[in-house]
């Protein structure tokens, strides 16, 4: 089933059956939460999650920038084994090179979220600019899984709230920012990062991390069973912001919703 750019326009939850819909956005700054969720929303505003205020031991393990042609089926394979349910922050443009292990990764039960399709900062984009980025990747991901991304994540956590806020209501799609950074990019080694995210996760975090590197896959099988030794259970971000499901949540344009 293929999918078309209007599709995404006017919002494929729809083919979907989803129930829900996103209520447009009225002259207030800050937007209504649209959805149901677990707990409160921890960010300046409701279009931003950064975590998730809640005392259930829950926390969302995100891997930005893949996918990657190896080491991404190496985590897939290590998830698998541990049973453990994360959420891929896609780069669109590799999807497109790389559908089958997108699909891979929906279909062994992870969520995956939108990165934008050529990793710019967005500080600098225009609306128009910014909502290619999100729409193309929505395309690519959709066109791999049959599924629409429900969050965007911002690369470098580049995004003026202005602009989170006009996502939130051009497409019913949150940013999700993270709450524990071990800052695995700079590449400190599997025993850091592992050490690093050990020590700052909390209830309700998003855990920051990418399957473009080396130390940081091999840092998982540490990390996933040290926090499971101190209780916690792993949820993809949907399930911690408490969406039963990731793509069963309508995406509306403005102009559709009005
Ligand atoms: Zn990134």
């Amino acid at each position: 089933m293929k999918f078309s750019r209007r599709d995404i326009m006017l919002g494929v939850g729809a083919l979907l059956g989803a129930p829900a819909f996103v209520r447009r956005a009225e002259a207030s700054p800050f937007v209504e939460a649209s959805f149901p969720q677990r707990g409160q929303i921890v960010s300046g505003m409701q279009a931003t999650v950064t975590r998730i205020a809640t005392s259930e031991p829950l926390v969302a393990l995100t891997f930005d920038d893949g996918p990657h042609p190896s080491l991404t089926p190496q985590l897939l394979d290590i998830l698998r084994a541990y049973e453990v349910s994360a959420t891929f922050y896609v780069i669109g443009n590799r999807v497109a090179q790389l559908p089958q292990l997108a699909a891979r990764i929906a279909a062994e039960g992870h969520e995956i979220g939108n990165h934008t399709w050529s990793h710019p900062s967005l500080f600098g984009h225009s609306d128009a600019a910014l909502l290619d980025q999100v729409d193309r990747t929505s395309h690519a991901v959709i066109n791999a899984t049959g599924r629409m991304p429900v969050t965007l994540r911002p690369p470098y956590g580049n995004m003026h709230p202005r602009q989170r806020l006009m996502l939130h209501q051009a497409r019913g799609i949150p940013t999700v920012l993270w709450s524990v950074d071990p800052e695995d990019w700079r590449r400190p080694g599997s025993t850091v990062v592992t050490n690093r995210i050990l020590s700052m996760s909390h209830p309700g975090d998003v855990v920051l991390a990418h399957d473009i590197h080396g130390p940081t896959i091999r840092a998982m099988p540490g990390t996933i069973e040290g926090l499971r030794a101190r209780g916690f259970r792993f949820v993809t971000v949907s399930e911690l912001i408490g969406w039963p499901r990731w793509d069963r949540r309508r995406l509306r344009t403005v102009a559709s919703a009005s």
